[in-house]
């Protein structure tokens, strides 16, 4: 019998098992979705040009493609059912069941299921199958879990966003290290620790110079997409082409994933916490978008740092970037990544052999994928749908408009958001401790967070956002981390260069002039603390609250209530 892999968007790999046991193959480029929100433009583009290149390749290697464009899946599976059911009832006696397809299971709570019902109700059958496109399977995590009754009945996250048993990443990490066997030397992990952190925390001096982002210049059918997304959309962010330069097929993406490698990796570790002014990229691999579209199998990043390590590697912290000795500066002529030669190099300097890789870089960015993302969509599985509203502190404010236009004398804010409006990319640490931080301390529900980040970010999909935004960055519950990752001007201040030139004062926490940041944790605190007091490792803050008098908290609370009204108004 005949039977259509349908692949979903961010599904988009030619090597899937799922499609050699097919017989046809179906996309369905569905947009009503962003009829009804506000997207970045980069991000339609990047994932109807990433389709649409997917089509002609699937083509190339010989796949017979139907793809539809359509408002809805469901308007798209009417067209494919008329085509099909046509096609297919020609008395050739197999017209009885309707068309058979088979689809990897999104990662998208419940989505699953609704294709499921689409599909039925038109007559056909939808078989669901594991998606491979991540390394862990829900077994996988069943096991480790412990949770060997498979009873999925029993919500997770109370009402009030406290879960009933909570996960922490750095065993899952160390389960899935041993059990992949990456960066293991028997039983025992490389170098003997699970985790280099403390090397990975340093800013770079100021004549540091960034590798340099791999671009990919936007060919014809990018260009023509992008142009019909501005025509058809009301987008938010640059609406240019000008920034855009993401890999768009899985050619692409494998480049961009050797040039991270050979140029991005040795530094990596070690500034994966900075933040640096006019510094969008730093040593980060700017490989979510890729890996979230399904144009990398996650196992191809850890694999390639692995043996990058093995062949280059050195011991953790040995080698330092800032030392511009002969390994250092590693960027490199693109021409040995040559492929069509569509990556233009982006203002860095050459140099002939890369630098070495010094251990705590590779398993820093190991944690990142085989810990950070498996666990999170694990997490999302097992938590919602109750995580999408999870609440447990009960903040209701608006995101200030800020967050949309940018417009903010905080240096450190106005920074990252506009990363995201000009590339729909900010990293990791103005994710975390700048746009959810900020958010966190002023107030703002956690689902309306979570829409902007989902919105505004190339990388961002439903099962990825909501258990960083949700949970790690809103503390909506605690499911996976006993204390929010709230703090002061602080931490911003020692881990980037904005504060000197801040029209805030870093060193301040109450008048005119004070950071922002400062009023807000404190006030935040004492706001939460029948929460937080008792919660994780939150003693050493609540011996500073203890410490101050109402004199004190009273410049605080005026402070606070100063800059919630002035952000409300657009004037921070
Ligand atoms: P690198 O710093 O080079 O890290 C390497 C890879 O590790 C990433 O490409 C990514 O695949 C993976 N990774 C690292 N941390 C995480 C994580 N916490 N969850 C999932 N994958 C991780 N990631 C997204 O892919 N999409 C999102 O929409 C998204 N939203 C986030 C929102 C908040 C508030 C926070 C705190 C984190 C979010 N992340 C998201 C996780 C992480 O910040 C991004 O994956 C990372 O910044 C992407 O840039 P990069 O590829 O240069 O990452």
């Amino acid at each position: 019998d005949r039977t259509t892999c349908w692949l979903l968007g961010d599904q988009l790999n030619p090597d899937l098992d799922v499609l050699d046991r097919a017989d046809d193959v179906l996309l369905i480029e569905a947009h009503g979705f962003a009829d009804r929100k506000r997207y970045h433009a980069h991000k339609l583009t990047l994932v109807f040009s990433a389709m649409r290149h997917f089509r002609d390749d699937l083509r190339e290697r010989g796949h017979d493609v139907t793809y539809v464009r359509a408002e809805s899946f469901g308007e798209g599976l009417d067209e494919f059912f008329a085509e099909r059911t046509t096609g297919e009832n020609d008395g050739d006696g197999d017209d009885g069941g309707g068309p058979r397809l088979r689809l990897m299971r999104p990662a998208s709570h419940g989505a699953g299921e609704r294709l499921r019902e689409l599909v039925a109700e038109r007559g056909g059958t939808l078989e669901l199958v594991d998606n491979e496109l991540f390394w862990t399977t829900p077994a996988d995590w069943r096991e480790w879990a412990g949770d060997d009754d498979g009873d999925d009945d029993e919500p997770l996250l109370g009402d009030d966003g406290a879960a009933e048993r909570t996960y922490r990443q750095e065993h899952w990490y160390r389960h899935v290290r041993r059990e992949t066997g990456v960066l293991m030397d028997g039983d025992e992990p490389v170098g003997g620790e699970w985790n280099y952190d403390d090397l990975n925390q340093e800013t770079p001096p100021d004549d540091w110079t960034p590798p340099g982002r791999p671009t990919f210049e936007p060919d014809e059918l990018t260009r023509e997409t992008h142009a019909w997304v501005r025509d058809r959309f009301d987008t938010w962010g640059n609406d240019a082409l000008d920034g855009f330069r993401w890999p768009v097929t899985r050619g692409e993406a494998r480049e961009a994933l050797d040039r991270f490698v050979r140029d991005g990796l040795p530094a990596f570790g070690r500034y994966e916490d900075a933040m640096v002014g006019g510094e969008p990229f730093l040593s980060h691999s700017l490989l979510s978008p890729a890996i979230n579209l399904g144009l990398l199998d996650p196992r191809e990043p850890v694999r390639a740092v692995e043996r990058a390590y093995e062949e280059r590697g050195v011991e953790p912290g040995a080698y330092d970037p800032d030392d511009h000795g002969e390994a250092g500066g590693a960027t490199t002529s693109l021409d040995e990544f040559g492929g069509g030669g569509t990556a233009v190099e982006d203002g860095a300097a050459e140099a002939d052999e890369p630098a070495p890789v010094p251990l705590n870089a590779a398993e820093g960015f190991v944690r990142q994928v085989v810990g950070w993302r498996e666990f999170m969509r694990h997490v999302y599985r097992e938590a919602m749908p109750e995580l999408a509203d999870a609440n447990q502190l009960d903040q209701e404010r608006e995101l200030p408009p800020a967050y949309w236009d940018g417009e903010t004398d905080m240096r450190c804010l106005s920074e990252a958001v506009g990363h995201v409006r000009e590339f729909g990319y900010a990293h990791h640490i103005e994710r975390l401790m700048v746009l959810s931080n900020f958010a966190l301390v002023y107030g703002v529900d956690p689902a309306d967070v979570n829409e902007w980040f989902h919105l505004g970010f190339v990388d961002a999909y439903h099962w990825v956002t909501t258990p960083n935004v949700v949970a790690m960055g809103s503390f909506g519950t605690d499911v996976l981390s006993s204390k929010p990752y709230a703090s002061s001007g602080n931490y911003v201040n020692r881990m980037s260069d904005h504060c000197a030139d801040c029209r805030y004062a870093v060193s301040r926490t109450t008048g005119e002039g004070a950071c922002p940041f400062n009023a807000l944790y404190w006030d935040f605190l004492k706001e939460n603390e029948e929460t937080l007091r008792g919660t994780g490792r939150m003693g050493l803050m609540y011996s500073h609250v203890d410490k101050k008098g109402d004199e004190e908290w009273a410049a605080i609370r005026e402070r606070a209530d100063r800059v919630r009204e002035l952000a409300e108004d657009g004037s921070l």
